[in-house]
C-alpha cells in the first residue's frame, strides 16, 4: 500500500496480483462423520443406485451385504425403475450393465430390499431437493443441468426425501450413495451419508471380510461407480477395524 512506501523510493511497476485459488473445500462431499466405523445395527440403510450396483459386482459381497443388513435396507421406486433401465440398455462403461441386472435379481426381485414410494405429500420437498442436486451438478460442470442430469439426480432426490420422512417418523437412517453431491445435500437436511467403502468397513468390524479383502472389493466395485477420490480408502488401513486391540470398541464409537 502506498501508505507504507518508503519516502522518496522511487516507485516500482506493480506486481500483478495472482488471485488466491478458490477453496476447493466448498464442493467435498460430506460423507458423515458422526456415523461409527462399525456402523449403525439399528440403522435403516437406504441404498443408492450407484451402491447397488457396487454391492452386486460380487456374488457373493452381495449375499453378505443382505445377510447384514436384513429387514433394514430400503430403496426408492425411482432408484428401481433406474436399475431395471441400465439392466436393460448397454452403455459404454464396461460391467454397469452386468452389475445392473445382478442388482436387480439379487436386492430387487428377491425382495431384500423394501421399495419406498414418493406420497403426493412428498412432491414439494422432491422437486427441492431436486433443484439443489441439479445446481450442484450445474456448478461442478458449469453447464446448465440437461434433462439427463435431471433424470439421474431423480432417484437421489427420492431417497433423499424417504430418508427424511422415516427420520421424521423417529428411525435412525442412513443413505448409502456413492455419489459426492448427493451427499453433500444430504448433509445439508442432516441425513447421515456413507459410501460402498464405509459399508465395506462395518462388514470388516463383524468379521466378514479381513480388510484387504474388503478392499480388493471395493477396487473392484469402484471400476463401476466411483467413490469421490478424495473420500475412497487408499488401502487396507483405511477399512480396518480394530478388534484385536480392543474388540471393535473404537470403531463401535460412543
Ligand atoms: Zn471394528
Amino acid at each position: 500500500m502506498a501508505a507504507q512506501d518508503e519516502p522518496g523510493a522511487p516507485s516500482r511497476p506493480r506486481q500483478q496480483k495472482v488471485p488466491p485459488a478458490r477453496p476447493r473445500r466448498r464442493r467435498n462431499p460430506r460423507f458423515s462423520t458422526e456415523v461409527p466405523r462399525r456402523g449403525w445395527e439399528d440403522a435403516v440403510y437406504h441404498l443408492d443406485t450407484g451402491v447397488l450396483f457396487a454391492a452386486a459386482v460380487d456374488a457373493v459381497c452381495g449375499g453378505h451385504v443382505i445377510r447384514h443388513y436384513r429387514d433394514r435396507l430400503h430403496t426408492t421406486d425411482v432408484i428401481v425403475t433406474e436399475v431395471r433401465h441400465r439392466a436393460t440398455n448397454p452403455t459404454s462403461k464396461p460391467g454397469v450393465q452386468e452389475a445392473a441386472e445382478e442388482a436387480t435379481r439379487m436386492f430387487i426381485d428377491s425382495g431384500a430390499v423394501s421399495v419406498d414410494e414418493l406420497q403426493p405429500g412428498d412432491v414439494w420437498q422432491f422437486e427441492s431437493v431436486l433443484q439443489q442436486l441439479r445446481q450442484l451438478e450445474a456448478v461442478r460442470t458449469r453447464e446448465p443441468a440437461s434433462p439427463q442430469v435431471r433424470e439421474k439426480h431423480g432417484g437421489e432426490a427420492s431417497a433423499i426425501v424417504c430418508c427424511l420422512r422415516e427420520m421424521a417418523g423417529g428411525a435412525r437412517v442412513v443413505f448409502a450413495t456413492n455419489d459426492g453431491g448427493a451427499s453433500r445435500v444430504a448433509h445439508s437436511r442432516q441425513v447421515h451419508t456413507r459410501h460402498f467403502g464405509h459399508l465395506l468397513n462395518e462388514l470388516v468390524c463383524t468379521a466378514t471380510y479381513r480388510a484387504e479383502e474388503a478392499f480388493a472389493l471395493f477396487e473392484q466395485a469402484n471400476r463401476i461407480t466411483g467413490v469421490p477420490a478424495v473420500a475412497r480408502p487408499q488401502g487396507e488401513a483405511d477399512l480396518s477395524c480394530q478388534a484385536a486391540a480392543d474388540g471393535c470398541t473404537v470403531c463401535v464409537g460412543c
